[in-house]
């Protein structure tokens, strides 16, 4: 038999429900997710109550009421939000991606009719498992599949095309055959999808355990919004583990990046750090944490060595090296050297002098030579001058 441990918050929501003569059920992710044996990381709520009964029953709750024209009370319990949604029919698609108009209904399985794929069309109301569309044999079975006919559902709305490959990706499912095949027959829809939605699950699918997999058997469905795709590319993420900032790196090293991120409206920060990757020179591991962040300059290891630039031994010793020097926390760059240019002016230097005494004691610092204290890096300034070394 299923059971779910749900939160004391939650089992409150569903017993407020409940006392004011409404059925209240978990729906979706939160459901499959204790399914498969992970903690659910949010719980969505669905309810026969109507908007307003919403609201009543709710009345001596902290409440948000910006998505009740859809259906969604958001019940505050402590901080935490959690979103009540009267059960839906939705109308029809016209635009591929949001249905006419909504129809609220008392049928939990009208509601869950709706829902993509199986797996994400299961309910529980505190004891049973409300599961009409066999989601918990699928998740057996670990086949991701619509519920309904694939080609209706993704007619109505594309996203549902992308949103497959990412739950196959992340689950780790494969694509039930009839529903791979209209994945591909209707590819173009995803055209049609404004590109932040798609963005925001390619973002996902490249996180997922099966990314790879999942790449490899549908990169000309990806390729619809994401052209750049470069075989080479798909073959380096089956060396990578689940970062989807180097996956993306990966697959785009073959093309003008920044022009398909920024066609992706990718985050600034993204763009960045996929331009760095490809462009930052891969030496020793004193320079790469003095180029870049520690994050980055690990997931530049690893580019590399997906890549084939360097061997997985020299990659793990570049690692070693690297988190070596995190542990001793040296100096990285030029805003952590321990002076700056106004001591430096305090010595007399002046205008680009500055600035080459800084990059002085910066390679000294990175190379071992000295430490980073302001007493030694002073010291050495001093004595150049003394000396009229060059600075
Ligand atoms: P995650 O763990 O990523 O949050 P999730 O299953 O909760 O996964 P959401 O995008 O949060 O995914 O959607 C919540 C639920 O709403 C889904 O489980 C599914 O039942 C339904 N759903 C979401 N988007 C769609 C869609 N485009 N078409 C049909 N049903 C959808
Ligand atoms: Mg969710």
């Amino acid at each position: 038999m299923f059971v779910m441990e749900l939160p004391q918050s939650v089992r409150t929501i569903l017993s407020v429900l409940r006392d004011n003569g409404h059925r209240g059920v978990l729906v979706g992710g939160c459901v499959r997710d204790a399914c498969l044996g992970y903690a659910p990381h949010d719980f969505d709520i669905a309810t026969d109550a109507t908007p307003p009964q919403m609201q009543q029953a709710f009345r001596d709750f902290r409440v948000l009421e910006t998505g009740l024209r859809h259906g969604t009370l958001t019940v505050l319990i402590g901080h935490e939000p959690f979103e009540v949604t009267t059960f839906r029919i939705d109308g029809d698609y016209p635009d591929h991606r949001h249905p006419e108009n909504v129809t609220f209904t008392t049928r939990l399985e009208d509601d869950l009719a709706r829902r993509d794929f199986t797996v994400n069309a299961m309910a529980y109301d505190g004891a049973t498992l409300i599961d009409p569309f066999g989601g918990q044999a699928d998740i057996q079975r670990r086949v991701l599949r619509c519920v309904g006919d694939p080609a209706t559902r993704f007619t109505e709305d594309g996203l549902r095309i992308l949103r497959a490959l990412r739950f196959a990706a992340v689950l780790g499912f494969s694509v039930e055959p009839q529903t791979a095949e209209a994945v591909r027959r209707q590819r173009e829809l995803l055209s049609k999808i404004a590109v932040e939605r798609l963005y925001a699950e390619l973002k996902k699918l490249l996180a997922g355990k099966n990314a790879f997999a999942v790449l490899r058997s549908f990169a000309d469905v990806l390729r619809v919004f994401l052209p750049e795709l470069s075989d080479s590319g798909i073959q380096a993420v089956e060396k990578t583990g689940e970062d989807w900032l180097l996956r993306l790196a990966l697959l785009l090293c073959s093309a003008d990046a920044e022009a398909a991120l920024q066609n992706l409206r990718a985050e600034k920060k993204t763009v960045r750090a996929v331009l760095q990757l490809h462009t930052t020179e891969l030496t020793d591991a004193r320079h790469l944490l003095a180029s870049l962040p520690s994050e980055q300059a690990f997931r530049r290891v690893d580019f590399a060595a997906a890549r084939g630039e360097i061997s997985a031994e020299a990659a793990d010793r570049l690692r070693a090296e690297l988190r070596q020097l995190a542990d001793e926390k040296p100096c990285l760059s030029l805003r952590e050297l321990a002076v700056n240019g106004r001591d430096l002016e305090a010595l007399g230097l002046c205008g680009r002098e500055i600035g080459q005494a800084l990059a002085l004691l910066l390679e000294e610092v990175l190379s071992g030579r000295l430490r980073n204290d302001r007493k030694t890096l002073l010291g050495e300034i001093e004595r150049r001058q003394r000396q009229r070394s060059p600075i």
